[in-house]
């Protein structure tokens, strides 16, 4: 059996929006290998601090990543967590999970996801974060280009029929 992939709930964004690119080519290929266990049937667990994401740091990726301190202890990383969690559970619409959680990712969710973050309701997370241009421009183009089960995708009407009043 796969062992279990820990992501902290903001990087559950981020896994959403990959495109291949990352803070270094070492932690893109890291991230790509997250990935393929996700799709290969790994349980996602969620963690408090830090994450697998996190532990494919090199010393020096902290502060590409905006942050000076460790990634465990760090209080801004932890209120974008909070954040997130908001906006994923609502758009999955499932109750707020605790840490150590076990949080279902499949297709299905993936794309629910993805349609909540193209319409804007699930970036809260994201305002001052420096790949938001790159995600905001993954949504915009339907996703074409992601590396997390790319046919997962909102599609052309379910996208447009969110933005309807
Ligand atoms: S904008 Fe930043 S925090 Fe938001 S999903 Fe993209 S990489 Fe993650």
């Amino acid at each position: 059996m796969t062992d279990a992939v820990r992501l902290r709930w903001h990087h559950v964004l981020c896994i959403l929006n990959h495109g291949g690119d990352s803070h270094t080519p070492a932690h893109a290929a890291h991230i790509g290998r997250i990935i393929r266990k996700i799709e290969g049937g790994a349980a996602i667990k969620i963690t408090a601090g830090a994450d697998d994401i996190c532990g494919g740091f090199a010393a020096g990726d902290a502060i590409r990543c905006n942050h000076a301190m460790s990634c465990d202890r760090n209080r801004t990383l932890r209120m974008l967590d909070q954040w997130a969690r908001a906006d994923i559970c609502a758009a999955l619409q499932i109750p707020a999970l605790q840490a150590g959680g076990d949080l279902v990712l499949k297709t299905g969710e993936i794309k629910q996801l993805r349609l909540a973050y193209a319409a804007g309701r699930a970036r809260t997370a994201c305002g001052a974060c420096r790949w938001k241009d790159a995600c905001a421009e993954m949504a915009g183009k339907n996703y074409q280009g992601a590396r997390l089960w790319p046919d997962a995708v909102p599609g052309r009407w379910p996208f447009v029929a969110s933005l309807l009043p």
